[in-house]
């Protein structure tokens, strides 16, 4: 019989998909080639991994519904021939269904729309996991795991080495999902800064971070919240519900105080209540802002490049797209304005312009064309005001959609804080509205968040200028993910009563400013003037992936054996972006330096990021989700590797 070895290195969410397509693909071919799965963890985590570990604190929550989470393929993804037993497979909410209905335990008693602990999550994840390891281990494929760190990888005559502080194993194909990385050691007591806050319970301890300390958090983002949380919620203070506002109650174990900062001075927007939950129709399909309309730009476009894939057109984002992007806002937003009864009208009058549009981008682009475009719009919602004044104040503003608080009104620390408030307070009644009923929050839902695939058209692969996708990674991924991306509302309303009581203190405002000296932590607002000494730095933000950050570990081995390379956007040489992502082919097996495809290695999640967009994230159910495809497209393929080694293994040796 012949002999077969995979390497799975990293066991979060993405490795728990693949052990459920391996679940679902192998064990017909158990009986005709020794299969051995030996899965590396350095968390010793196997199916939750270390972001979404079942032992986290409760208080960091995940940014989607408990019904949009997936921990398998299902038969949006795979033919039914290809799919495990119903029992075997449930959706995170089927799964704590089950686990209420057998333990009565309340922490699994989820409202569809609820947005769960990470912990959670992590908890169905590593019993899947372990689901899926049994009925590979039954169908007689031998499945091991490594609570060790891969440190390299190392090439040989006939596939690979997989190199831990303990020993080398041979590896004919390895899958490398290794997602965020590992976590540093903590830092040495007396340390000022603290380079990455998770995991939480380890880095920002109570040994740590001494109550009355006062912390300055770099971000306002996901991170950024999990770690105001954790120092407060989790220190054991308490929110209480008072006339109808949340209040916080201190434990006295908080910090003294908690400085938040970042470019724009204020927090992620709130995700809205999800009023698209299981009904696919409802979400938005491109009108203007389509996959047509942009394979019609590239054939207007000026900039034309030659890549590893042929010649190609490359956009820009600024003048080609965003015109594209505030139409399609404008249309949902007096969509759900003025109802859907209204959506030919809109339709009908943004066409010619649009039209014209698609056939010549104006090169000056930008502000004017976003203007010009919707001017049809405005003008419908003009005359309908003119009938009707009951939305006369409600007309779409595209700037302030994308920056609500310009840097201009931090006139001083305290009007930024109040605008702060008052901003928070708008877009939480808004998030209440849900993602259909408020028009602003289904501009940005319906566009940002539904059409990301066109997105991922207009920017995968080196589908903009270099100097355009820089750009484009630098501002306007960091719109998406403010404005289709952010917390959950518990969350939010719990960050905007911490503003209010003083707990956290947001009146550096934007463009912030920070110094460190022996003395100490120094952060001032670039606008507010505002200035604030700190004890400790936590940098509240996730580090983006690129390989060639970590000389001396797994992507440090893997660049010096010349076994992968990092893309670089194509376009002319002194313009050349590498944005750290690996340079892979479509079904995600990496160039070597030479350019030749290596296809016993795949890389999926945050090594693809960066080249291709939205990779990182958790899998969904029931609506032919990419993630989980790109799983059971690798699977596949990997079923076909050992298929071909046990057919040429037979005629030429006899089998046993
Ligand atoms: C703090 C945080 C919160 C998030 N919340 C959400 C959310 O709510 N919803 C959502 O959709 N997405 C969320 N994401 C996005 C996240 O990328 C995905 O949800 C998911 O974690 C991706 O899974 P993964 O398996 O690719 O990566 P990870 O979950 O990062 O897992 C990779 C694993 O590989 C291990 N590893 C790394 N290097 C090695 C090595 N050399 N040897 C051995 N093991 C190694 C790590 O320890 C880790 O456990 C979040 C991300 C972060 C960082």
């Amino acid at each position: 019989m012949p002999n077969f070895s995979l390497a799975i290195i990293g066991a979060g969410p993405m490795a728990t998909y693949a052990m459920e397509r391996l679940a679902a693909l192998l064990p017909p071919l158990a009986g005709s080639c020794r299969i051995v799965v030996h899965v590396f963890e350095a968390s010793g985590r196997f199916g939750d991994g270390a972001v979404h570990s079942a032992d986290q604190p409760a208080t960091s929550l995940m940014n989607r519904i408990a019904c949009q989470i997936a921990l398998g393929a299902d038969e949006t993804n795979v033919p039914p021939d290809e799919l495990l037993p119903l029992a075997l497979r449930p959706t995170f909410y089927e799964w704590c269904a089950r686990k209420l209905a057998a333990t009565g335990e309340r922490r699994f008693a989820l409202a569809p729309t609820d947005m769960p602990a990470r912990k959670l999550h992590g908890e169905a994840l590593s019993e899947q996991f372990a689901v899926y390891r049994e009925v590979l281990q039954a169908a007689g494929v031998k499945v091991a795991v490594h609570a060790e760190t891969a440190a390299a990888v190392e090439p040989t005559p006939h596939g690979f080495i997989v190199v831990t502080a303990t020993a080398r194993r041979e590896a004919d194909h390895i899958l490398i999902v290794t997602g965020h990385g590992i976590a540093p050691p903590p830092p040495v007591a007396g340390t000022r800064l603290v380079e990455a806050a998770y995991p939480l319970e380890h880095m920002l301890d109570a040994a740590r971070i001494l109550p009355g300390q006062s912390v300055a958090v770099d971000g306002m983002g996901l991170t950024a919240i999990d770690v105001i949380l954790h120092l407060t919620e989790g220190r054991g203070g308490c929110f209480v519900r008072d006339g109808g506002q949340l209040t916080y109650r201190p434990s006295g174990r908080e910090p003294g105080a908690i400085i938040p900062f970042g470019p724009t001075g204020h927090f992620v927007h709130c995700r809205p209540h999800n009023s698209k939950a299981g009904d696919l129709s409802r979400e938005h399909n491109g009108v203007f802002f389509s996959q047509a309309a942009v394979a019609a730009l590239r054939k207007t476009t000026r900039s034309t490049t030659q890549s590893a894939a042929g010649p190609s057109s490359q956009l820009d984002f600024e003048s080609d797209i965003l015109p594209l992007v505030v139409l399609e806002m404008a249309y949902v937003y007096y969509r759900a304005l003025l109802g859907t009864e209204w959506a030919d009208t809109l339709r009908q009058a943004a066409t010619p312009a649009w039209v014209k549009f698609l056939q010549a981008p104006p090169q000056t682009g930008g502000a004017d064309a976003c203007d010009a475009l919707i001017a049809p719009l405005q003008a419908c919602f003009d005359a309908h005001v003119a009938a009707d004044t009951s939305f006369v104040d409600d007309k779409f503003d595209w700037q302030a959609a994308l920056v609500p608080l310009p840097p201009d009104r931090a006139i001083s620390g305290d009007a930024w804080r109040d605008a702060v408030i008052s901003f928070m307070e708008r877009d939480l009644v808004e998030a209440r509205r849900g993602n259909l009923n408020s028009p602003i929050k289904a501009a940005c839902d319906g566009v940002w968040r539904d059409l990301r695939t066109v997105f991922c058209a207009v920017a995968d692969d080196g589908g903009l200028t270099p100097a355009s996708h820089r750009k484009f990674q630098s501002t306007y991924l960091r719109i998406y993910n403010r404005l289709s991306n952010g917390a959950g509302g518990s969350s939010l309303e719990k960050i905007l009563a911490l503003v209010r009581s003083g707990q956290v203190d947001v009146t550096i405002g934007p463009e912030p400013r920070v110094k460190s000296s022996p003395a100490g932590i120094q952060v001032s607002g670039g606008r507010s003037g505002v200035t604030r000494g700190a004890d400790l730095l936590i940098r509240g933000r996730i580090r983006p992936f690129d390989a060639a950050g970590e000389p001396g570990t797994l992507y440090g081995s893997l660049l010096d054996q010349g076994l992968i390379r990092r893309w670089t956007t194509p376009g002319p040489v002194e313009a050349a972006f590498t944005p750290g992502a690996l340079d892979l082919d479509t079904s995600f097996h990496p160039r070597n330096t030479g350019g030749q495809v290596e296809s016993r290695l795949t890389f999926l999640g945050a090594p693809a990021e960066g080249a291709r967009f939205f990779q990182t994230s958790a899998a969904r159910p029931n609506c032919g989700n990419y993630i989980l495809n790109i799983v059971a497209a690798w699977a596949r393929e990997l079923r076909g590797a050992i298929a071909e080694r046990i057919e040429r293994f037979q005629p030429a040796e006899g089998g046993q």
